[in-house]
């Protein structure tokens, strides 16, 4: 970690629409007059392509150095030599909270997903007729998660935690840890097997306000709330650790729109808005979360959520409501403008 001065942030954009929407994150993080020591690293599948190689232990050495990470996204491909770059670096900084914000005009919950242990446990034996991977639950890994969940619960008014315990005996374990933690720190707390969350998260998103979760479900749980907040590229995330931590939206590299100039660079601002939190700067943060509303409310909208702005649009616009913040009329992206009239003029 860095001492006094501007905080040093490892960038490392990836592979697919990664290196699209982190340029527009860096592009609104200087719009917010923010100043960053950036430690750019080739990792991902095109360096693994390339080298044999997708991250090596120098860039490990370079990141631990790092106040933080800002990460885009990286493929990983179905080859049983690749070893996701994600796991390895939650795994070796220990970046167990897994913080996952959804909002949107009238939802706003928090999904809690322990990122190091579960069915992600890396404890698996693959055979011919029998193929076995063992989700590991500890007491440490559900306290931990349980915490960093009632640290946001306590701002806010309910903790839900989610499991399957009717059928997973080491469901007990998380469940029963995360009500100690919850009575222990005095928050208003239930639970709900996770099958009923998916069903309520569509029917009723309302009624979730903090959600902790195991590893598996959250990934799973969160595609599904991005989808009920209406997009992917919306979401963004912080994987918090003891001492490091990596924000990324939670979308993929999307190779089915890489190159295209179309990605939703939303869930990236996002993500470098709760990196600015995160580094002490909560008045930054507030900013930029402040002008990503504005400007999806002026219209900036790319394909995934309907609209027919570009990248760079939606980054323009988040980037002329942070200039114009005092103005009563932000500025609204060309194209929507026509949009617009069309449809109501
Ligand atoms: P990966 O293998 O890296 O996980 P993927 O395509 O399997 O990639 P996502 O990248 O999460 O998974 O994409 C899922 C779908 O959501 C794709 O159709 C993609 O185009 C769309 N999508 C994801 N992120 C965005 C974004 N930022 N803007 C627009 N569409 C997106």
């Amino acid at each position: 970690m860095s001492g006094q001065g501007s905080k040093r942030v490892a960038v490392v954009a990836g592979d697919g629409i990664g290196p699209e929407v982190v340029e527009s994150a860096l592009e609104v993080l200087t719009a917010a007059g923010v100043h960053l020591d950036l430690v750019r690293l080739e990792v991902g599948l095109g360096r693994w392509k390339r080298t044999g190689e997708a991250l090596g232990d120098e860039d490990l050495d370079t990141i631990k150095q790092c106040d933080c990470i800002l990460f885009g996204a990286i493929t990983t491909p179905p080859d049983p030599g690749y070893r996701s770059v994600l796991l390895r670096l939650r795994r070796a900084l220990d970046l167990y909270a897994n913080i996952r914000p959804f909002q949107s005009s009238d939802l706003d919950f928090i999904i809690v997903r322990e990122n190091t242990e579960g069915l992600y446990s890396g404890r698996e034996e693959v055979g011919e007729e029998e193929s076995r991977t063992t989700r590991v639950i500890t007491r440490r890994g559900s306290e931990r998660i349980a915490e960093a969940a009632c640290d946001l619960a306590a701002k806010r008014r309910l903790l839900t935690i989610i499991h399957k315990s009717n059928v997973l005996k080491s469901d007990w374990l998380f469940l029963q840890t995360c009500r100690e933690v919850a009575e222990r720190r005095g928050i208003p707390c239930e639970d709900m097997l996770v099958d009923a969350a998916a069903y309520n998260l569509v029917t009723n998103p309302r009624k979730f306000d903090v959600m902790v979760t195991t590893n598996l479900f959250g990934d799973i749980l969160s595609d599904e709330a991005a989808g009920v907040i209406g997009s992917l590229g919306l979401c963004a995330s912080a994987n918090i650790g003891e001492s490091h931590a990596l924000f990324e939206p939670i979308h993929g590299s999307a190779p089915d729109i890489a190159g295209k100039g179309i990605a939703n660079p939303i869930g990236a601002i996002r993500s470098a808005a709760m990196m600015m939190e995160w580094l002490g700067d909560a008045r930054a943060a507030g900013r930029i979360e402040a002008a990503v509303r504005r400007a999806l409310a002026t219209g900036a909208r790319t394909p995934d959520l309907g609209g027919s702005c570009r990248t760079a649009d939606v980054t323009g616009a988040v980037v002329g409501c942070l200039m114009a913040e005092q103005s009563e009329e932000p500025p609204v992206p060309e194209k929507d403008v026509q949009k617009r009239e069309m449809q109501f003029g």
